[in-house]
């Protein structure tokens, strides 16, 4: 059930009591994962639908320190972090003296140590302009040890089309400011199907991204989300959509180039070297519990979701205990539940466990449905049943929302 709670207090409290008693058991662990939103943007590209305000520099400040009262009001019901990441919006605005001050709290208020010793993963968002040594020092000293990198395209043309305003040549350079200052693992963002752009023109970005020796690629297909300007822009004709066959042409491309570097998928958009998967995000695709700071960001614990108030002022202005306001609630539902972990779970080249969820199906009277909704996806072609997990085929990775879809479709 999910509820729209305006500013009602924040469901943390409930949250910790109800799982005490699982935490104290050992029967369940305290959320090893936190994301972090820093909602500030130069401008607004036109393709996004993120949470992001422009940035006047005049908040900055005030955020910063709202978002300490709020590392501060989640630490107990934080375990030992694995994974970190900071998100937005565009978290290297956010200047360097701040970032310090934000880092220093997390450090000393949240348990840090797998981060710290270097087994976990801590990564940044970052975008080319804003890289700077000072900013790239910062962060490593506070055990950021990830940057992934919002390239999207390095052809100027293509930069233009999606509202993007940095200049494709900082990335190299950009790169090499965090080398230079420790922080050795990256990921690259890019967009395909960007209006006017071919194959050729993908080809050249892949072969780009790829020569910055990252150990990750986000490779999306531009895709035209409600209320966006872009959107709005192609309603008006202003140009023209790449085409289904161009873009599963650019898709295909994309697994076998860097299939063949060494990059190989796991996710439908995501790429890696052996052991480079981004380790959040996966805690997000398995739905395994993770907290979450800062105005927007969603939380998923015990079954319980809940989205931070979106807006910067209320973000600022309303605290219950440290906490932050809270816009939408979700109770724990063994449905929606399951829904989510097939949803997110079916992206992925591991796939999801079927046995586990044609139990739960059971639970819920929904066997006889899944099942038919499982045999459909086989026969079409798109799915595989291999040692008790379904998992999408080659060719499935091309329906992924589909039978993503029809397999939800057999729950309602
Ligand atoms: S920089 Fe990223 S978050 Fe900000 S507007 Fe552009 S796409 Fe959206």
């Amino acid at each position: 059930m999910q509820r729209s709670i305006g500013s009602a207090r924040t469901p943390c409290a409930r949250i910790a009591s109800d799982t005490a008693d699982a935490w104290s058991g050992k029967q369940a662990a305290r959320p090893s994962s936190l994301y972090v939103h820093v909602p500030f943007c130069a401008h607004k590209c036109h393709y996004c639908d993120f949470y992001s305000i422009v940035d006047t520099q005049d908040r900055q400040e005030a955020f910063a320190h709202r978002l300490i009262e709020e590392i501060g009001a989640i630490a107990p019901i934080c375990g030992p972090l694995e994974t970190v990441f900071v998100g937005g919006g565009t978290p290297s605005m956010l200047r360097p003296d701040l970032w310090a001050l934000v880092l220093d709290a997390m450090r000393t208020r949240l348990d840090m140590g797998p981060i710290l010793d270097g087994t976990g993963e801590f990564t940044v968002e970052s975008n080319p302009e804003t890289v700077t040594p000072a900013l790239m020092g910062t962060l490593r000293r506070g055990g950021v040890n990830r940057i992934s990198m919002g390239a999207q395209s390095f052809d100027r043309r293509h930069l233009a089309t999606l509202e993007r305003r940095h200049d494709p040549d900082r990335l190299p350079l950009a790169c090499g400011i965090a080398r230079d200052a420790g922080i050795a693992r990256l990921s690259v963002d890019l967009i395909s199907a960007v209006p006017g752009q071919t194959i050729d023109d993908w080809d050249r970005d892949l072969g780009i991204a790829l020569s910055l020796g990252t150990e990750h690629i986000s490779a999306y297909t531009l895709t035209y989300e409600p209320g966006t300007a872009m959107t709005a822009r192609l309603g008006r004709g202003e140009f023209a959509k790449a085409s289904e066959d161009l873009e599963a042409e650019m898709y295909e491309h994309t697994v076998e180039r860097l299939g063949l570097e060494g990059l190989g998928r796991y996710e439908v958009s995501n790429y890696a070297r052996p052991g480079a998967a981004c380790a959040h995000n996966m805690c997000y695709w398995r739905q395994h519990d993770w907290l979450a700071v800062g105005p927007g960001a969603s939380a998923h614990v015990a079954g319980w979701r809940w989205k931070n108030t979106p807006r910067l002022d209320d973000y600022l202005s309303l605290s219950d205990g440290g906490f932050a306001p809270i816009s939408e609630l979700e109770e724990p539902d063994p449905a929606r539940s399951l829904m989510d972990r097939l949803m997110t779970g079916i992206r992925l080249t591991e796939g999801v466990d079927g046995e586990r969820a044609m139990s739960e199906c059971g639970s819920l009277g929904r066997s006889d449905s899944m099942r038919a909704a499982v045999d459909s996806c086989v026969d079409a072609g798109w799915l595989a049943e291999r040692s008790g997990r379904w998992m999408l085929t080659g060719s499935g990775f091309l329906f992924a929302d589909r039978v993503a879809g029809d397999l939800i479709g057999a729950l309602v």
